[in-house]
């Protein structure tokens, strides 16, 4: 299987280094506008194939799948590029800057029969997914309640400069992912209510969100996200767990335990391994990059839909829309007015 890459910014290296690690696939060809970044990939990962161009990239073919790894602002144009050559898609989350695009993205991509996937990974993150596979497999009973949390106060803002310059911060760029949890827990949303604060003064947007979910199996869910909390050890990037059921509670409390209390008392130590091209703390979101990635090729492969498809991922960026609307206007949102 053969693939291209599209960005090779800060976070592109991990999918570079993850498609290395799946047998059969190989990245045949690499593109960013920034020379100096695309010569860097190139050499690192031993990639001749190189483009300043995505049109001319496209142009000239000999891929199966194009690797969207570029921030959001690029992805339309780039999708449509991939649903005019008809090749596969997975694309960096926030998938889209509007419903509107995102939906067209969608609709591009299902014209050609091909498959779209967001590269939606906090829930192939192995820590949560060992709680997503227990929820699933009815450990607790109905859950009934759940919180899914990330507080932090990491400087993020180092390595991804562009996130202190928009006007939308924590609920665009990692609440997605905290909402993406909450959903392949619990199930799709009906409501939602936010509130957001920005307590860092040298940001633009908001980096404090707190919202509260209406899911459709009725459940309740508290999301809520920070990066302006200063606690001590750093949690930084793990995100915490607690749900009660019916039949009883299963909490993921930080340094990756996990305790299930349900006809049986089970603790287990869920800590992602530490791959050999990763780096603590980012090990167990580098570990989802690849869990992710080998996942789209399975799909790939046996023609089965991601669970993170294109389709599916409406669904989050609509929570995303919403919650920004429910803190604009101190009103509770039905996900149908999107
Ligand atoms: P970045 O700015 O470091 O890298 C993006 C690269 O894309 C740059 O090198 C830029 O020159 C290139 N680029 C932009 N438009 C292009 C175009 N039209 N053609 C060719 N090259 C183009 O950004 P980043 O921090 O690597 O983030 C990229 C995406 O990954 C963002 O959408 C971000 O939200 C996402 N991200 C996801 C995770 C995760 O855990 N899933 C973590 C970090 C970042």
């Amino acid at each position: 299987m053969r693939g291209a890459l599209i960005g090779c910014g800060f976070f592109a290296r991990n999918q570079l280094h993850a498609w290395r690690d799946i047998d059969g696939v190989e990245i045949v060809a690499i593109c960013d506008q920034d020379e100096a970044r695309l010569t860097e990939a190139g050499e690192l990962f031993g990639i001749a194939r190189r483009h300043a161009d995505a049109a001319e990239m496209f142009a000239e073919g000999g891929f199966d799948f194009v690797d969207i790894a570029t921030t959001v602002g690029s992805h339309r144009p780039l999708v449509e590029m991939a649903a005019a050559a008809q090749v596969d898609v997975i694309c960096q989350k926030p998938f889209a800057l509007n419903m509107g695009d995102a939906r067209a993205m969608v609709e591009a991509i299902a014209a050609t029969g091909k498959t779209l996937m967001v590269h939606e990974n906090f829930r192939w993150q192995s820590a949560v997914r060992a709680a997503i596979d227990a929820i699933r497999g009815g450990a607790i009973g109905d859950p009934f309640f759940g919180r899914v949390s990330f507080r932090s106060g990491y400087d993020v803002f180092s390595g991804q400069p562009y996130l202190a310059e928009g006007t939308r911060f924590i609920i665009e760029d990692l609440g997605i992912h905290i909402l993406d949890i909450s959903r392949a827990l619990f199930g799709d949303v009906d409501r939602i209510s936010a509130t957001t604060r920005r307590i860092n003064p040298a940001i633009k947007g908001e980096d404090v969100a707190t919202m509260l979910l209406s899911h459709g199996s009725g459940v309740t869910s508290v999301v809520d996200c920070s990066y302006a909390t200063q606690r001590r050890p750093e949690t930084f990037p793990e995100t915490l767990l607690e749900i009660d059921g019916t039949g009883g509670t299963l909490r993921l409390d930080a340094g990756y335990r996990l305790t299930v209390q349900g006809a049986t008392e089970a603790v287990r130590d869920v800590a992602p391994p530490v791959l050999p091209w990763a780096e603590q703390p980012w090990h167990n979101i580098q570990e989802s990059v690849l869990l992710i990635q080998k996942h789209f090729v399975d799909c790939l492969r046996s023609g089965a839909a991601p669970e993170t498809s294109g389709q599916d991922n409406l669904r989050t960026f609509a929570l995303v829309e919403a919650a920004y609307l429910s803190a604009a206007e101190r009103r509770s949102v039905a996900l149908s007015e999107l």
